[in-house]
């Protein structure tokens, strides 16, 4: 197998290569053929994440390891515990990999209900903790089990990894908003960025209607405007504020913002856009500190939760909307895996529109010879 591997933090990812791993259990062997770049990618990436206030949690995995958990691709092997009438329904097909892995023991409070995704053992398998040379920026990885593949049938060929991050997290944020009985026009999306505009088109399918948007770019705000929204500049917060509520009509604010932004003004904004018994879905991770009065939260009886990603029943669940909805997908961008470099490079300046897909263009010699 190749793998465009992180070999030290901050530095060029360099290629690699290995032996095809030899199969266990239940697990499956998965050919990748497109990957989407992610945020997280770029942190990982850099050895670490930004908490706020000047802190940083450090990537605990040493390099070398692949980056890259939205994959998709073909099923091309399973382990010897997977019966003959289950590999026929499996191998040869296109699938999309679930990423949010726990350590996915029965007696696990998280993994046994189903809820991998929150599970935080350090026999974790999660694939975004970049912990080994098999991930999305490989030509192969190892699924430990055929329940986390999942179905993207009717979706367009490369879009389906997109979705087992970006847009799960668009979606499971849009699912911690609870009901939304005036439709999405009562949902604030602050930050269109590539997953708030996963957002604004899935809270369109979710609730009907369009929600109001807030983003410093006119050309963003536009775009969503033109889609039915109502779009708010928060550059004069007071402003912005008001022109919220007053859109509100007699709902005096609305029932949830999902901030996916996390800055320190962004955040404010959510609790005091929301009304009374409101919730702010915190997701975007630019740093924040929550700087509060709990007084206040408790009086208005307001919720401020955080929202990362899915698990596996959702991702299960937004694949169904997508296909019975025929919701839009988000901008994509194409590269071949050989550029994952460059990919990189251009996301963390802010030059990629929406998403950037990497298509796994290994020639075949080049993905088994490491095998031979
Ligand atoms: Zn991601
Ligand atoms: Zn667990």
């Amino acid at each position: 197998m190749e793998c465009m591997a992180v070999v030290e933090f901050g530095e060029p990812l360099e290629r690699l290569s290995r032996p095809l791993p030899q199969l266990t259990g239940r697990q499956v062997l998965f050919e990748n053929t497109h990957s989407g770049v992610c945020h997280s990618d770029a942190h990982i990436h850099d050895g670490y994440f930004n908490l706020g206030g000047g802190q940083k949690m450090p990537h605990p995995f040493p390099p070398p390891f692949s980056l890259g958990h939205e994959m998709e691709g073909v099923a091309i092997r399973v382990g010897p515990d997977v019966p003959a009438s289950e590999a026929a329904t499996i191998v040869g097909k296109r699938f999309a990999v679930f990423p949010w892995l726990g350590c996915e023991q029965p007696t696990c409070v998280h993994c046994g209900a189903g809820n991998g995704h929150n599970c935080l053992s350090r026999e974790s398998v999660r694939f975004v903790d970049g912990r080994s040379l098999l991930g999305g920026y490989s030509s192969h990885v190892v699924v430990p089990d055929p329940k986390f593949l999942v179905n993207v049938d009717g979706i367009d060929k490369g879009l389906g990894c997109i979705y087992m991050c970006a847009g799960l997290t668009a979606f499971a944020a849009l699912k911690k908003v609870g009901a939304a009985p005036h439709g999405a026009s009562d949902i604030l999306v602050i930050g269109l960025g590539g997953v708030g505009m996963q957002a604004v088109f899935l809270a369109n399918a979710m609730f009907g209607g369009w929600p109001m948007v807030m983003d410093l770019d006119e050309e963003k705000r536009n775009v969503a405007a033109k889609l039915g929204c109502q779009a708010f500049d928060p550059r004069d917060a007071k402003t912005a504020l008001r022109a919220v509520r007053k859109a509100s009509g007699k709902k005096r604010g609305v029932q949830a913002c999902i901030d996916f932004v996390g800055a320190d003004p962004t955040i404010k904004m959510g609790i005091d856009a929301v009304r009374t018994g409101g919730k702010v879905v915190a997701v975007g991770l630019f740093g924040a500190k929550l700087d509060t009065s709990l007084s206040m939260l408790i009086m208005g009886q307001k919720a401020v939760v955080g929202s990362l990603t899915g698990n596996l029943e959702e991702a299960k669940e937004l694949v169904a909307l997508l296909r019975s909805k025929q919701v839009k997908a988000p901008p994509t961008e194409f590269r071949p895996i050989t550029q994952a470099n460059q990919a990189l490079e251009d996301l963390k300046k802010g030059a990629i529109a929406g998403r950037c897909i990497l298509q796994h263009t290994w020639s075949p010699a080049e993905k088994s010879a490491a095998s031979l």
